[in-house]
């Protein structure tokens, strides 16, 4: 069975030295966010984490969930689980403190996140998908629905659901069918709701979905959409709770892995219909969706850093211990972490994952400071870098987490495909990571669509230059830095090269723009990782040059930027050949092989 430990070490790093904390505090949101608050917290949800959470990952795989008297049972350990981190106040960390909340940066929420999903990804669903409610209603609901919920979403007493699914509208959300009606104050909803995560479940008092609908009179398509809050309870005034909403699960789906995870069918309104209070304003529900939206994609890029991270860890630990064979021009046994090919992987894991770290920590205090600067140029830069960056974490994060979570098998032998070594769940449980919250395919459109061709390629331009102005620092570092600095180049170069390719194609040429979507984001992902293990490295060696720190962690660093740089990051020239080729997939005539 493997234990999750939190890479405090190497959060820390990202946190402080990457991600630039320092500066984010300084901003008077943050004045309360003191080096000597920020520290302790995550000791102890470190703590909390692998003490906590983690031994109910893998008898939560085991149990699973099933429906009795109308409700989901979760597995049992969960119960006592949530308790505490209710009482811990975690929801809160980076929630308003107007409502409850410690007020602390998403930076630091996006260090603790990684924490819980590594522990437990089933467990850890439920509060991620409560932020993004709490965000939502923070962001676009009326104030009276603020007061009323998010308080007990803050504490953690209530959690949160995002309703979109329904049997005809995955990905296509133009297609959704769920009605509202208006009556008195607010609407009666009703319609069905499919892959519903945490939908239903008794580890907390109440349990508020946010919906899409659609009212009688709504435009055809995704402006035609609202969004509503569908509590399990419905709330009085005082936040009390009252009658029993008219919304019921119907059934929980069996799956390939997160099996302590109830992802459940809800019927709303088989009554007469579910009381709703609209959130924003009618027909544009999408854009207040995009909040919840956005945030989850993130989190959900964490789970992916958190999964490969957990099954690192579970890798490593057996190499070390698992004895076969010998090392070349040895007659010794050797343990299978001294073989090159096991440590090629083993060194494959650890330098994408410490990539993914940086990249996911980088976009959280963008939108840190994107959220809170007085700066009205430095709030457009950092909204313009975080809607770039929001698809790249998802879609190239994800996917990553395949590979690594694979990888942790591989290492293990046949051993990794037996269920009780524990490598096998997380690849199953990861293998989610690029279907929810919009698919691989759906980000690398929203990439190569919405962020790179309607904004004329400005926003990546802008990070292609940041990107350059890392090579002089890293010249100054010397011959040590020589192939990390190369790496950086080449990467940056083929990332320009392939966007110019794109712009130049743009919106008359779809198919083809959209066949090389998915590369161009592996591409963008692979660069950006470079570029941030370039950062890494770069501080590395001036805090080794200066006598300064932790002599083994910081040469530790540069090994692993450069093993990316030597190993990983060729990868980028595959995914700019694939991008840029124009392939013959994009022609009709392929439609006639399958
Ligand atoms: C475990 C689990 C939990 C979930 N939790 C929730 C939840 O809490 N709330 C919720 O609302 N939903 C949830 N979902 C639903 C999830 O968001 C959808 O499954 C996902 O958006 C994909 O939709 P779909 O399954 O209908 O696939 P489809 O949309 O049918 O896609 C099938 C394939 O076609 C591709 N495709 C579709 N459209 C395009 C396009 N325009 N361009 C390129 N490729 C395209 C996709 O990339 C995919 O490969 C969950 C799903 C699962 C499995």
């Amino acid at each position: 069975m493997t234990v999750y430990s939190a890479p405090l070490k190497d959060l820390k790093f990202t946190i402080n030295e990457l991600a630039g904390l320092e500066k984010i505090i300084q901003m008077p949101a943050f004045e309360h966010a003191t080096d000597d608050l920020v520290d302790p917290i995550l000791d102890e949800a470190s703590r909390f984490a692998s003490e906590v959470m983690g031994p109910t990952n893998v008898v939560g795989d085991q149990e699973g969930c099933r429906i009795e008297d109308g409700t989901v049972k979760v597995p049992s350990e969960f119960s006592a689980a949530y308790q505490l981190f209710f009482e811990s106040g975690w929801q809160g960390i980076d929630c308003s403190q107007v409502y409850g909340g410690m007020g602390l940066p998403s930076l630091i929420g996006a260090a603790t996140a990684e924490m819980w999903q590594g522990a437990n990804l089933s467990l850890g669903l439920c509060p991620m998908l409560t932020s993004g409610a709490i965000e939502t209603i923070e962001a676009h609901a009326s104030d009276e629905l603020k007061q009323r919920y998010l308080p007990k979403l803050i504490s953690g007493e209530w959690s949160g659901t995002m309703d979109l699914t329904e049997p005809q509208s995955g990905s296509d959300l133009a297609t959704i069918r769920t009605q509202a009606v208006p009556h008195d104050d607010h609407y009666k909803i009703s319609g069905t709701k499919t892959f519903i995560t945490w939908g239903e479940h008794e580890l907390t008092a109440n349990i508020v979905h946010l919906v899409l609908a659609r009212l009688p009179d709504a435009p055809a398509g995704v402006g035609g959409i609202s969004l509503f809050i569908v509590p399990k309870f419905l709330v009085n005034e005082d936040s009390s709770l009252g009658d029993r909403n008219d919304v019921v699960v119907t059934s929980v789906e069996h799956k390939l892995g997160i099996h302590g995870s109830p992802t459940c069918v809800l019927n709303f309104g088989d009554n007469g219909g579910a009381v709703g209070f609209l959130v924003g304003r009618e027909n544009r529900g999408l854009a207040a969706m995009f909040t919840m939206m956005n945030l989850a994609r993130l989190q959900v890029g964490v789970q992916g850093l958190a999964m490969s991270e957990r099954a690192y860890q579970a890798a490593r630990d057996y190499a070390k211990e698992r004895v076969q064979g010998q090392i070349p021009g040895s007659r010794e046994s050797a343990r299978i972490v001294q073989h090159p090919d096991v440590r090629r992987m083993l060194m494959t894991m650890k330098s994408l994952i410490e990539a993914m770290r940086a990249t996911a920590h980088v976009t959280a205090a963008t939108i840190d400071i994107a959220h809170h600067t007085d700066d009205a140029d430095e709030r457009t830069g950092t909204l313009e870098r975080s809607a770039l960056l929001t698809p790249i974490v998802k879609g190239w994060m994800t996917e990553v987490a395949q590979e690594l979570t694979s990888i942790g098998i591989q290492i293990h032998g046949g051993t990794g495909f037996v269920e009780e070594t524990g490598a096998a769940q997380h690849l199953r449980d990861a293998r989610v990571l690029t279907i929810y919250e919009g698919t691989t395919g759906i980000q690398a459109n929203d990439l190569v669509g919405r962020k790179v061709l309607a904004d004329t390629g400005v926003g990546m331009q802008r990070l292609l230059q940041e990107i350059a102005e890392l090579d002089a620092p890293l010249a100054d570092c010397g011959p040590d830095l020589d192939s990390i600095r190369h790496a950086v180049a080449t990467g940056r170069q083929r990332l320009e090269d392939a966007t110019n390719w794109l712009l130049g194609k743009g919106h008359d040429e779809a198919a083809v723009v959209y066949l090389a979507a998915f590369d161009y984001l592996m591409l963008a992902g692979t660069v950006i990782g470079a570029w941030q293990m370039g950062r890494a490295a770069e501080i590395a060696h001036r805090k080794l040059a200066g006598n300064e720190g932790d002599t083994d962690f910081y040469t530790a660093k540069i090994i692993t930027a450069r093993f990316y740089a030597e190993q990983i990051l060729p990868r980028s020239a595959a995914y700019f050949e694939a991008a840029t080729s124009g392939g013959i997939a994009a022609m009709d005539l392929v439609e006639e092989q399958f």
